[in-house]
């Protein structure tokens, strides 16, 4: 039996040593169990790559595996799935938010059989009300829409076992939402309560942007129903409008004047508020559209720079 922890790295130069003090205690913690250590650099600019090479040279478990650029934390996870070679995968942040310490409570569920053991966040600490509730918003939303069970306020932090790895290594969607994908991939599926600590240093990735677009990656993944929306939306127009019709001729009929409904304010109101709809709707299937187009032109989710202590891969793409 042997422990991959793969962590994605991008310029959290600061943070590299503590966690790796940190991780291998826990590792060493865990009796006769081989691991290693692999380090997804993620084209980092502050030296983060420098660091973790000179670590893997003193350490024979640590390996770095460097991107030739900066592909994204999804697509860093996944070139640590598709180099990990233990029967039990954690993925984990670097930046100690997910505590090392919580790593045996997964091993054991893992042991009793469950094939994901996720963290589900008790507290989260040191992340702005912004980005607490819109996270929540967004696990209540993706949770109505998808057509998979994708759990409530989990992050990445989850340890996986071999078969479910070698599932994800057959999915190249791109781009992908891996929690989802980990979800989809079905088996046994058990969470582990953490409280989720600040970031040891540096600033989250994450800006309001990326988290948008990364809401909108998982919601395309994992759901049709943002298409089926223009339905719902022209049907309710047709039956407020069928009603409006009627009404308006009643009271051509029974009264004098229109009621204050009359005139032109109003249809411009209409005319701006559908054209508005229209547009949104259009750009809700050109965005399937974009996806469809992504999809067909195959390229790879990362691009491999080199591969320490080994020698470099050629491609990024296994399959
Ligand atoms: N990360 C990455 N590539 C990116 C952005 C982030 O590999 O483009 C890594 C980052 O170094 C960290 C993890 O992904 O280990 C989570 O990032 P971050 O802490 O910024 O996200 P948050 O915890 O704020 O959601
Ligand atoms: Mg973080």
């Amino acid at each position: 039996m042997r422990i991959s922890v793969i962590v994605p790295v991008y310029n959290e130069a600061e943070n590299l040593g503590p966690l790796y003090k940190r991780l291998t205690a826990v590792l060493e913690g865990i009796d006769d169990t081989p691991h290693e250590l692999l380090f997804v650099d993620d084209g980092s600019t502050d030296g983060s790559a420098d660091t973790i090479a000179a670590l893997a040279k003193t350490d024979p478990r640590v390996r770095l595996i460097k991107l030739s650029r900066n592909f994204g934390h999804e697509a860093a996870s996944t070139c640590g799935f598709d180099h990990a070679d233990g029967d039990a995968v954690v993925l984990i942040d670097a930046d100690l938010q997910d505590p090392p310490e919580v790593i045996p409570q997964m091993l054991d569920r893992w042991r009793d059989g469950a094939a994901v053991v996720y963290g589900r966040r008790r507290r989260r600490d040191g992340e702005s009300w912004f980005k607490r509730s819109s996270a929540s918003l967004f696990y209540r939303l993706l949770q109505r829409v998808s057509d998979v069970p994708i759990p409530t306020d989990t992050g990445d932090f989850r340890l996986i076992d071999r078969r479910v790895v070698q599932v994800l290594r057959r999915c190249r969607e791109n781009p992908r939402f891996v929690r989802g994908l980990v979800s989809w991939a079905g088996f046994r599926q058990e969470a582990v309560e953490y409280d989720r600590d600040a970031r040891h240093a540096g600033e989250t990735k994450y800006r309001p942007l990326a988290l948008i677009k990364l809401s909108l990656v998982a919601i395309s993944a994992f759901s049709l129903v943002p298409l089926r929306l223009a339905g719902y939306l022209g049907s309710a127009v047709v039956v407020f409008s069928l009603a409006f019709t009627v009404y308006i001729g009643l009271s051509r009929l029974l009264a004098e004047e229109l009621m204050p409904w009359q005139g032109y304010a109003l249809l411009t109101c209409a005319v701006f508020f559908l054209g508005g709809i229209h547009l949104i709707m259009l750009s809700v299937v050109a965005y399937y559209i974009g996806l469809i187009f992504n999809h067909t032109r195959h390229r790879p989710i990362y691009v491999l720079d080199g591969v320490e202590p080994f020698a470099p891969a050629e491609s990024g793409n296994p399959t």
